[in-house]
C-alpha cells in the first residue's frame, strides 16, 4: 500500500505567562505533527516531540528535505522497514535530536496507518495489552519566577492532590538549597506518605551537588530521580546511582537502539525515559523495551507533546511488561502534563481524563484518536504538502 501523500503541521500557541525549567524559560508550546495519506485514502497521524526550548521547524525541515524522498512511494505497512532506510539515510547527520524526532512521527504515521488496515489498535500490533488503564501523574511545577517560590510550588502539590493525582513530579534544578526547600514544603503539606513524589532536575548539576541533592532527599521513598546530569555522561549516572538510594530515571534525551544500548551499558538507569516522538517512535521504542527487559531496568515513557503524542505512548505503555515481575508488582505510569498548553487536548475529539484516578487506553484502531482540522488550522504556523 504505497505512500502517496505526506503533509507537515507546524503548530505553535505562545504562552500568556512564560515558564521556567531548569535549562530556559519557555514561551511558546509547539509540535511538529505528520498526516500520511495512502493509495487507498488511510490516513495516519504522528507527532514530533518538541522540547520546550527546541524549534519545531528543524524536524518539519528534516521531514520534507531528507525522509520524503525515502518514504514517498513506499509501502505504508512496512513501518519497520521504513525506519532502517530513514535511519540509514540520515545517520551521518542525525541520530539524535529533531531529525529523529522527524523519524519518530513518520513512524507513529505508519503504526497508525497499519492499525487502521488491520482494523486494532498498535498495542495489538505489538503484541497486545499487558493493562487497559494507566495510573497518570502529574507532571507540573514549573517556576514563574525562578527561585523562592515554595509557597506557590507547595499550593500547586496541594491542587494535584484535590484533582486526584496519587502521585506527582516536581521540577527542580534551581539550586541545591532551594530544591530542598520546596520539597520539604510540598511534603510538609502533603502529610500523606502514600502519595508517591518523583524529582527531575533536567540535568541541571553535576555529579556532586546532584548526589548532594539526593542525599537530601534520601527519606522522601521518591518514586525517581529524574536526569540528575548531562544525557552525555554515562559515568556521571552511573556514579549517582551507586551513591544514592532512590531509583535513578533518564532517557527523554537519548534516542534509538544505539544510544539506548549505550545507557544500559553503563549501567545508568534503573528507569529507561524514551520518549515515542523523538526516540524513534513505536519501531525504536520496542528495541529499546526488548533490551530494558533484557538489562533488568524499567521502562516508564517520557512524554510532554500534545494529545497525539500522548495517545501513541498510552497505546506503548498498554504494551510494557512488568520488569521485576512479583504479585505486586510496580506498573508503568503515565506523565500527565498539567502545565500551560493552549491546543494540547483541542486536537483530537474526545481528550482523555483522568477518571477514579486511572486514564483508559484506548482500543480503537491506530492510535484511536480522530485529529480536529479546525484545531490544527487555528494554530498551524507553517504547512507544507508533498505527494508522489
Ligand atoms: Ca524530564
Amino acid at each position: 500500500m504505497k505512500i502517496t501523500r505526506v503533509e507537515t503541521f507546524v503548530v505553535k500557541a505562545p504562552l500568556d505567562v512564560p515558564f521556567a525549567f531548569s535549562q530556559g524559560w519557555v514561551h511558546q508550546r509547539a509540535a511538529t505533527l505528520v498526516r500520511i495519506t495512502t493509495e487507498s485514502g488511510l490516513q495516519g497521524w504522528g507527532e514530533a516531540f518538541t522540547q520546550g526550548l527546541e524549534p519545531p521547524e528543524i524536524a518539519a525541515a528534516a521531514i520534507g528535505n531528507a525522509l520524503v524522498p525515502v518514504i514517498m512511494g513506499q509501502d505504508a505497512l512496512s513501518p519497520a522497514v521504513l525506519w532502517t532506510a530513514m535511519y540509514n539515510r540520515t545517520r551521518d547527520f542525525g541520530r539524535k535530536g529533531s531529525v529523529m524526532s522527524a523519524i519518530s512521527a513518520i513512524d507513529i504515521a505508519l503504526w497508525d496507518i497499519a492499525g487502521k488496515h488491520y482494523q486494532a489498535p498498535v498495542s495489538a500490533l505489538l503484541g497486545g495489552a499487558y493493562r487497559t488503564s494507566v495510573q497518570p501523574y502529574a507532571t507540573g511545577f514549573y517556576r514563574l519566577k525562578g527561585q523562592g517560590e515554595t509557597a506557590r510550588l507547595t499550593e500547586e502539590a496541594l491542587r494535584h492532590r484535590e484533582s486526584g493525582f496519587r502521585a506527582m513530579k516536581i521540577k527542580l534544578g534551581f539550586g541545591v538549597r532551594d530544591d530542598l526547600q520546596v520539597m520539604h514544603s510540598i511534603r510538609e503539606a502533603l502529610n500523606d506518605p502514600e502519595i508517591e513524589l518523583m524529582i527531575d532536575t533536567n540535568h541541571a548539576y553535576g555529579r556532586s551537588d546532584a548526589i548532594r541533592l539526593g542525599r537530601g532527599l534520601s527519606d522522601f521513598a521518591l518514586r525517581w530521580y529524574e536526569e540528575p546530569v548531562v544525557a552525555e555522561d554515562l559515568q556521571g549516572y552511573a556514579a549517582v546511582r551507586t551513591a544514592l538510594d532512590m531509583p535513578i530515571a533518564g532517557g527523554e534525551n537519548e534516542h534509538s537502539l544505539y544510544g539506548y544500548n549505550a545507557l544500559f551499558r553503563a549501567d545508568a538507569v534503573d528507569i529507561a525515559q524514551p520518549d515515542i516522538g523523538s526516540c524513534g517512535g513505536f519501531t525504536a521504542v520496542r528495541d529499546v523495551l526488548t533490551m530494558a527487559q533484557a538489562n533488568g531496568v524499567m521502562l516508564n515513557p517520557h512524554v510532554w507533546g500534545t494529545a497525539i503524542a500522548q495517545a501513541a505512548s498510552l497505546q506503548f505503555i498498554a504494551t510494557i511488561p512488568v520488569t521485576h515481575h512479583s504479585l505486586n508488582a510496580a506498573e508503568p505510569i503515565l506523565e500527565y502534563d498539567v502545565s500551560s498548553h493552549p491546543f494540547r487536548q483541542d486536537l483530537i475529539a474526545e481528550p482523555w481524563q483522568m477518571e477514579n484516578g486511572r486514564v483508559a487506553i484506548p482500543d480503537k484502531p491506530g492510535l484511536g484518536v480522530e485529529v480536529n482540522m479546525e484545531t490544527v488550522e487555528r494554530y498551524q504556523a507553517q504547512q507544507q504538502t508533498f505527494t508522489l
